[in-house]
């Protein structure tokens, strides 16, 4: 059948969003557009006891600063709204009675501690073919006493009935043929009159059919509920419009021991969240990718290639040659370790091949938080020389702060590794040098420095180790004299003189 590619990213609004979950929306995100299709954003609150305030700003803002845009959903609207799940319990109530009208599903008084008393009588119960005619349900009380309970306001859930013994077939489009036998499957509660609202199982359903989803790309921990999922399908006779399964593999622990969580990120000191987050009942916060410097674009190609692979050594890809490129085929069936280390990489390489000006534009609000208001052409010519060092731009400010602020302290180990006996003579010597020169431009003071040494028979290394130290306070630094050539001569003379008075050896 020729369909439309309609996916769809579904968060449900209980926490930040964790990386792994940015990963699915990336992949959707790439399915979609390689195939001219839709992506919608629906938020999946059915479950109001794990409702988090701010949650789903969060998952907005995140995308918004991600570069990934939905076509339909939450915030944007759409033919198929509303997209937010609290908002849509009416549509529900439909398919629920569709589905009691049929027998597909029975409603179930069973009160939490009538199923407790079971849970101890039973070994491993659950509540399905085998138990099911033991149990507080329309299956068991005659008509009348249903109707009588519903009427006097008692609580019921509706269940699923689970024919047993049948296997069910999921076609994933990572795995493969998945068979289930349906009598491990229980009879899950689809619907709760306490709410009037669904349980993610339906609502799940329901709009995935509604909204005429074409594939179901998901984390693998979704894996399990495939074939409820299928079951409700045929349930609910849609089977020919049953979306296409494709259950990516988890994100593993840096060492491959398990599922990836905030504590790793905690322990090993990276985020495992795409922005900062504030949680609204502990007050605790959580590094973001954002806030630790990271650009959008390392962070998507970075997680485009946990899990996925090209089939080449190419590693640097935009988001259109990932689009092109994408493919489920490609995306492996075991779970992907998180290597840090390269995350750092692909940001290093991000910010080697962005141009000086725009890093330059960046780093301006680390040098205004200084202090420091200079020129956007000068910070942009520092920013060039010393941008290959580092992975962050807050990182260029220890490679680069001596251009704009002097020393004021001096290291320890450079002073007494290159700061030698005749060093402060020869400083006093070299100032008096500099101050007669007209021209103090690098390319003129170099030469002129340079001549000076040989003449006096110095030793070229010695002078300018401790030049160096005079200016930047260590033995680091790019080439002395695009410091120099920066800072002019009285800022140069006033450093050395300051150093001289503050150098006691
Ligand atoms: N609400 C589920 C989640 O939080 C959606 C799972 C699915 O995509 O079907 O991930």
């Amino acid at each position: 059948m020729d369909r439309k590619v309609r996916v769809r990213f579904a968060p449900s609004p209980t926490g930040p969003l964790h990386i792994g979950g940015v990963r699915t929306a990336l992949y959707n995100y790439l399915f979609a557009k390689q195939h001219d299709g839709d992506l919608i954003l629906r938020i999946e609150d059915t479950d109001s006891n794990r409702f988090v305030p701010g949650a789903e700003e969060y998952i907005q803002e995140s995308f918004r600063w991600l570069g990934i845009r939905f076509d339909e959903g939450v915030g944007i609207g759409g033919p198929h709204g509303p997209y937010r799940q609290s908002e849509r319990r009416d549509i529900y109530k439909k398919y629920v009675r569709q589905l009691l009208d049929a027998g597909k599903a029975y409603v179930a008084f069973d009160t939490p501690t009538e199923l407790e008393a079971k849970r101890q009588e039973i070994p491993n119960f659950q509540y399905d073919a085998s138990t099911r005619m033991q149990m507080v349900n329309s299956l068991t009380l005659p008509p009348e006493e249903v109707e009588r309970r519903i009427a006097a306001g008692e609580k019921y859930v509706v269940r699923i009935k689970i024919e047993p013994n049948e296997d069910v077939h999921v076609h994933d489009l990572v795995r493969g043929e998945v068979v289930i036998n349906s009598s491990i499957v229980d009879d899950k509660v689809l619907y709760k009159s306490a709410d009037e609202l669904p349980t993610y199982h339906l609502a799940n359903v329901v709009d995935d059919y509604l909204m005429e989803i074409s594939h179901v790309i998901r984390g693998e921990e979704w894996l399990p509920s495939a074939p409820l999922h299928v079951l409700l399908y045929r349930a609910l006779g849609w089977e020919d419009v049953m979306p296409q399964f494709a259950h990516l593999p988890l994100l593993l622990k840096p060492d491959g021991n398990g599922k990836l969580s905030k504590r790793d990120g905690d322990r090993l000191g990276f985020p495992v969240f795409p922005l900062e987050w504030h949680d609204p009942k502990t007050g605790d916060v959580s590094s973001g990718y954002r806030e630790s410097g990271y650009f959008p674009e390392a962070v998507i190609n970075f997680l485009a290639l946990l899990g996925w692979h090209a089939g080449s050594n190419q590693e640097i890809y935009s988001l259109d040659e990932l689009v092109r490129e994408f493919s489920l085929d490609r995306v492996s069936k075991s779970g992907a370790k998180f290597d840090f280390e390269k995350g750092k990489w692909f940001n290093h390489q991000y910010l080697k091949a962005k141009p000086d000006s725009e890093v330059a534009d960046l780093f301006q609000s680390v040098l205004v938080q200084k202090g420091i208001i200079e020129d956007s052409e000068r910070v942009t010519h520092v920013v060039g020389l010393v941008k290959d060092r580092v992975n962050f731009v807050p990182e260029l400010w220890n490679e680069c702060s001596f251009f704009f602020k002097a020393p004021t302290e001096f290291d320890e180990k450079s002073l007494k590794k290159r700061w030698k006996a005749e060093s402060p003579a020869q400083m006093e010597e070299l100032m008096q040098l500099i101050a007669s020169m007209d021209d103090f431009s690098g390319v003129h003071a170099e030469p002129e420095i340079m001549a000076w040494i040989e003449r006096k028979g110095y030793g070229v290394g010695i002078v300018m180790n401790a030049f160096r130290i005079c200016l930047v306070g260590a033995a680091r630094g790019p080439h002395i004299f695009e410091i120099t050539d920066f800072i002019g001569k009285e800022e140069t003379l006033n450093r050395m003189r300051y150093a001289l008075e503050h150098i006691s050896m």
